[in-house]
């Protein structure tokens, strides 16, 4: 059976980004956050935009303070005062000095600041009681960025620094990818509406809600189909409809080798390629992944139905495509941590395992506690207040208490 890291490698092989001319939108700035940048980004501002003064303060020529002392201070003229926002007026000569604010514009002449805790006040004289450092406290035009370097490059995420930083370099609209358009249908014969009375036999569709949640957790734009019979007929124009609407397609159920399991045949008499049936993993082995033959074909995943074996093949697999497909550039893959099992976790060692749970901080390090309750994937209820899933890997039978274990964060929010 395919490993989970050849599943993956699949996977992401079949994802094609979202083209950075076509599948763009504009958005102010106020909305960016969390959105990826499809064009590059440079300024024609230098940062900072002018040589200031990093202090409040006297701005002086160096050559003139250079020896100055508690013992023998320097005498100057104060020639003008210079708050933050205004363009100084006067040069300062030999002899001369003017009052400088904290980010305040750099008078000619003067190539140095003094900070005022070191100097002496008399009217409009100062005395500088200590030699600085040549050009101390000054920020030069530039020294932080120059106009016409690159910025940003494309396919970064969009997080408060960058918006701060798009922000100062007056970007207030923006080109970003379009969201990833991911439709979402649930099948089976026992499904019903959370809103539904439940008849003997039936259980509420709780898959929906939980990809709904995931995608626009992911960044993307839910397409809900909601829930299709079993019934071939029915299956089929579902799938039609989604494939020419969406980016990915994710069904939930119908997937496994039951009777009633009708997906795979359904997909191939829509002409498409599956590329993966199932995976070595646990929970979640009935996974079917496959394209069309059209030129923007859409990845459709046949997740598989128990509610634990949806969530998890979404993290582990579709999360991965839905990254990629978003116009990042980089960072598809999860990311895992080593941490400190507190509890003894076990497993068949036949398929690559996840057991949710959740991690804690413990004295500065992380623990995984895993969750109380039945881990049978027919069990939703202890995912419950969960966010972490560990790993354990083929062959990996049991891990001690407090021994390490590999872990998926599920970093919400
Ligand atoms: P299936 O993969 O269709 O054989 O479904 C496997 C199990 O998952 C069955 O017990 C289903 O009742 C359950 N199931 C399937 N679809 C959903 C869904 N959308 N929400 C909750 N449970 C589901
Ligand atoms: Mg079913």
């Amino acid at each position: 059976m395919l490993s989970v890291s050849d599943a993956e490698a699949i996977i992401l092989n079949l994802v094609r980004p979202l083209d950075q001319q076509r599948d763009i939108e504009i958005i102010d700035l106020f909305v960016a956050d969390k959105r990826i940048i499809s064009t590059p980004i440079t300024s024609k501002l230098d940062f900072p935009h002018w040589d200031n003064s990093a202090m409040d303060g006297y701005a002086v020529r160096y050559q003139d303070v250079q020896h100055s002392s508690d013992a023998q201070p320097t005498i100057l003229e104060i020639i003008e005062e210079i708050p933050a926002g205004y363009q100084p007026q006067c040069t300062v000569k030999a002899g001369q000095a003017a009052r400088i604010f904290t980010g305040a514009v750099m008078p000619m002449g003067a190539d140095t600041v003094v900070m005022q805790e070191k100097t002496r006040r008399e009217e409009n004289r100062v005395f500088i009681l200590a030699a600085p450092q040549p050009q101390e406290f000054v920020r030069h035009q530039g020294a932080f960025y120059q106009a016409g370097q690159e910025l940003l490059p494309r396919g970064v995420k969009l997080n408060p620094p960058e918006i701060a930083v798009l922000a100062a370099a007056q970007c207030a609209k923006l080109s970003v990818y379009r969201r990833p358009r991911v439709a979402i249908f649930s099948s089976g014969d026992e499904l019903v509406t959370p809103d539904q009375p439940l008849q003997p036999g039936q259980i509420v569709d709780s898959n929906q809600y939980a990809l709904a949640a995931l995608v626009k957790e992911a960044g993307g734009e839910p397409l809900l189909l909601g829930i299709i019979q079993d019934n071939p007929d029915a299956l089929r124009d579902a799938i039609a409809y989604a494939i020419t609407h969406a980016d990915i397609v994710l069904s939930s159920g119908g997937v496994s080798v039951g009777d009633y399991d009708y997906i795979d045949q359904i997909l191939e008499s829509l002409e498409a390629k599956i590329h993966i049936r199932s995976v070595a993993i646990s929970p979640g082995k009935p996974l079917t992944v496959a394209t069309f033959p059209t030129s923007h074909s859409p990845i459709y995943f046949g997740l598989p139905g128990n509610p634990a074996s949806a969530m998890v093949t979404f993290w582990r697999f579709v999360q991965p495509a839905m990254k990629k497909l978003s116009g990042l550039a980089t960072g598809w893959e999860p990311e895992f941590l080593q941490v400190r099992s507190h509890h003894e976790l076990k497993s068949s060692g036949k398929r690559e395992t996840y057991i949710w749970g959740s991690l804690h901080l413990i004295d500065g390090v992380y623990e995984f506690h895993k969750a109380g309750g039945s881990h049978s994937p027919g069990n939703l209820i202890n995912l419950a207040q969960t966010n972490a899933l560990a790993v354990l890997s083929v062959g990996t039978t049991l891990i001690a208490p407090q021994a390490e274990v590999k872990v998926l964060h599920l970093a919400f929010g």
